[in-house]
């Protein structure tokens, strides 16, 4: 029996109680309890909204445009792709999910490309025996791109069969009649699609949103109107901050607040930005800081809208958006078998929700996985 006592997070906020670990999984109780193996700051695992986590053996790149650096299908990282072996892809794929499963991350959203051999690599990767000792495990939803940009209905079949749904690059690397095939199929399929969106620059929001996505991805240089749709339509935003600064871009985030979008946040492509979510969320709470600075500067305040995201706010985005992405509960008390797992933080108490953006993955005391 492991005992733990602390400030858990629950229903959007924290309160004082106890964990009881034993065999069987864990219970929480209430109050503090004296004498606890462990005591700190108790929260749900990161849900790692975006990844790619294909190029993790790949060195990384010099500067370049998204174009240059990650275009499909000859940007720098798809030559590298084709140059790689098998092995290291799969072995590079191996390192980053360990990574993630110590740095407190309980699942990951990865877009994998490289049609079905890329999906069967990652799903070679997740059965790694090596993460058979744990007593759960790191859990992966697969978004699978078909291969050639084109609607190929047997293709676009297997694709679906051995992931959770498509992760289009985005409208503007296909014909649009062909992509619009795969939006009509998928929906009427019941399965799920998801893609990148005005990463690069402003595409059609309407030819977007007609792909019927589950989610976006980045929308860097989205309008109003078009944030206001997403909002309008009840569809996520997946931001990926410290990637785009590789870029030189930064995510409209104070407008998609203001538009009423559910943010979460992704660390995107493993060769440009190791995958830690407190370091992604500190960076997030940084820009916001500059951007409110600049507007300030810029443009003046007196526009009477209120850029400020405390970061009790931050703290909602990164645990319990991510979950409605995932139509799951963030709150660790309600149902504890099903979940992903919680991890301690071993930071004083005051100011929890800042404590834990300020926190890195050398400060998570104990961590708890799930069964299933
Ligand atoms: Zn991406």
């Amino acid at each position: 029996m492991i005992t733990i006592s602390g400030l858990i997070y629950k229903d959007r906020r924290f309160e004082e109680g106890h964990i009881i670990v034993s065999d069987n999984g864990y219970e929480i109780k209430p109050g503090i309890m004296e004498g606890a193996d462990h005591n700190g700051i108790i929260i749900p695992k990161f849900i790692n909204c975006h990844t790619h986590i294909g190029d993790s053996a790949i060195p990384r790149p010099p500067k370049g445009t998204v174009e240059e650096i990650v275009g499909p299908p000859d940007g720098y990282k798809h030559r590298m792709l084709r140059q790689t072996s098998e092995e290291d892809i799969v072995q590079g794929m191996r390192k980053s999910i360990r990574i993630m499963e110590s740095n407190g991350i309980g699942r990951f959203i990865d877009f994998r490309e490289e049609g079905i051999k890329g999906t069967r690599q990652l799903s070679k990767s997740m059965e790694d025996e090596t993460y058979s000792d744990h007593d759960g495990r790191i859990k992966c939803d697969i978004y699978a791109r078909p291969e050639n940009n084109v609607f190929d209905q047997d293709e676009i079949d297997n694709l679906l069969e051995v992931s959770t749904g498509l992760g289009i690059s985005a409208i503007s690397d296909w014909d649009y009649d062909e992509l619009k095939a795969v939006g009509e199929y998928v929906a009427g399929e019941g399965q799920t699609l998801a893609l990148h969106a005005s990463e690069r620059s402003r595409e059609d929001i309407d030819k977007i949103l007609d792909l019927k996505p589950k989610f976006l991805v980045h929308m860097i240089h989205a309008s109003d109107d078009d944030l206001a749709l997403c909002a309008d339509g009840g569809i996520p935003i997946i931001i990926c901050p410290r990637s785009n600064a590789f870029f030189g871009t930064t995510p409209p985030i104070e407008r998609m607040l203001a538009a009423g979008i559910d943010i979460c946040l992704g660390t995107d492509n493993m060769m440009l930005v190791e995958p830690d979510m407190f370091g992604e969320m500190e960076f997030l709470r940084n820009s916001i800081s500059n951007n409110t600075s600049n507007h300030g500067m810029d443009q003046g305040i007196d526009q009477g809208m209120d850029y400020t995201v405390g970061d009790e706010k931050l703290l909602n985005i990164m645990l319990d958006n991510s979950r409605k992405v995932l139509n799951s509960n963030p709150d660790i008390g309600v149902e504890p078998w099903g979940q992903d797992g919680f991890i301690v933080i071993d930071r004083p108490t005051e100011r929890p929700a800042s404590q834990v953006i300020g926190s890195s993955p050398k400060d998570i005391r104990f961590m708890w996985r799930s069964q299933s």
